[in-house]
């Protein structure tokens, strides 16, 4: 199975390293792809964005005309983990109009949250059904709500981890943690019957911005 990593900004090489990991030491049913291009997209039947900087990983989906594909694909079932900025960009809201949320998941997002790069920090979070995991947190966003989303996580009473059917979105960065459950966790959301779109931006998958 082709999991797809976004790769133009941030954490690329760390989560294809993960599905590297997994593939190769796990043994896991999972080929890693660099997705580009609409075409390098069509042939992945999962996605992670990874985190990095959401203006810039947002304007470049948008310029290689990544983002509807994405949208459409998501809608149809295609699960799509976005970590920190690509939670951002997921997200129904993002409060910032340079990035505009895809909508595939009902969280709005305030970036930078929690201050500046030195206010970056780690903690151990509980999260349900995986346990214990260290939470690395890099100018992270904070998800101020999560209404229709599942939370599976919190840091200090706010949503860190949030799912629905189809889409996982973290606020930290699981590839640095060198622990690859949330990456298995995501990969036993392919290929799971009965997805149906939840997003309330239906208009989105038209085309209609
Ligand atoms: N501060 C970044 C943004 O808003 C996100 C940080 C990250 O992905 N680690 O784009």
């Amino acid at each position: 199975m082709k999991v797809g990593v976004i790769g133009f900004q941030g954490d690329v090489a760390e989560h294809m390293e993960f599905l590297y990991k997994l593939k190769d030491e796990k043994k896991r049913d999972v080929d890693p792809v660099l997705v580009k291009s609409r075409r390098m997209l069509s042939e992945v039947s999962a996605l992670i964005i990874p985190g990095g900087e959401s203006t810039t990983i947002y304007r470049l989906i948008k310029e290689y005309e990544i983002y509807w594909d994405v949208v459409r694909r998501a809608k149809n079932g295609m699960p799509v983990m976005g970590t920190c900025a690509g939670l951002i960009i997921v997200s129904k809201d993002s409060q910032d109009p340079r990035v505009r949320g895809m909508g595939l998941i009902d969280v709005v997002i305030k970036r930078n949250a929690y201050g500046r790069q030195a206010n970056s920090f780690y903690d151990t979070l509980k999260i349900k059904g995986i346990g214990n995991f260290v939470g690395i947190f890099i100018r992270a966003p904070v998800i101020e709500s999560a209404s229709n989303a599942e939370v599976l996580a919190t840091y200090e009473g706010q949503p860190v981890m949030v799912m629905n059917q189809y889409v996982l979105g973290l606020t930290f960065h699981p590839e640095l943690s060198g622990d690859t459950r949330i990456h298995e966790y995501f990969l036993s959301m392919v290929g799971r019957e009965g997805y149906v779109s939840t997003g309330s931006r239906e208009w989105y998958v038209s085309g209609v911005a």
